[in-house]
């Protein structure tokens, strides 16, 4: 059993073109909030992130936005949150993103959303953390990525144990329960609070 305090949510600056992945968002947002748990996210306002990010502060909930200088304006940031960080580069908005969550969770997302989840990923590969991470394969979305993983494995280039570095599930409501039924880490990366 896990005691998690704080999520990173990685998901798309943008609102993909079904509208339940918007929806799906924002709900996690208010399932965030309700629970008290606190969101770690891009700081922007728009696409999935800016869902999830309202979803919280309508249900007044917690929040931490990392974002870069670049970034502020064309992400917009979502200033209705609590705590907006400003950090100069990318690699150090992943590395804040990272040190502040105790869990990572994934939904429907492009280049960036990839980019950060398999960094997480590889990062508890090289067993820089134990840390959580949950899928969420909202409406399928993320079926071509577990048909990428399969053929990764059969080529040879990952091992068959790389898709139990990660829990899939299928909505928003399933993440936190998932969550809670995670082993606590076998080792400490102790996320770095402010
Ligand atoms: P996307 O899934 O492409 O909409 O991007 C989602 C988030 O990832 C956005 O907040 C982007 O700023 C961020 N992002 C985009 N490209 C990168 C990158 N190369 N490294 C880290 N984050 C990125």
């Amino acid at each position: 059993m896990n005691s998690i305090k704080a999520v990173a949510v990685y998901c798309g600056s943008r609102n993909g073109e079904d509208p339940r992945y918007v929806k799906a968002a924002y709900r996690f947002g208010e399932i965030l909030a309700q629970n008290g748990v606190r969101l770690v996210f891009g700081g922007g306002s728009v696409g999935l992130m800016g869902a999830v990010s309202h979803g919280v502060a309508d249900r007044n909930g917690d929040a931490i936005g990392v974002i870069t200088e670049n970034l502020v304006r064309q992400e917009v940031a979502n200033h209705r949150l609590p705590v907006l960080e400003v950090v100069p580069s990318m690699h150090e908005r992943k590395q804040r993103m990272f040190e502040l969550a105790d869990a990572f969770v994934v939904l429907p997302g492009g280049a960036g959303t990839l980019d950060e989840m398999f960094e997480i990923l590889t990062w508890k590969l090289l067993r820089l953390h134990d840390r959580p991470i949950v899928v969420v394969d909202e409406g399928g979305y993320w079926q071509p990525l577990a048909t990428l993983v399969e053929h990764i494995i059969d080529q040879g280039f990952a091992a068959r144990q790389l898709p139990a570095l990660y829990k899939v599930v299928s909505s928003v409501e399933d993440v936190l329960p998932a969550l809670s039924a995670e082993p606590p880490p076998a080792f400490p990366s102790q996320p770095k609070r402010t």
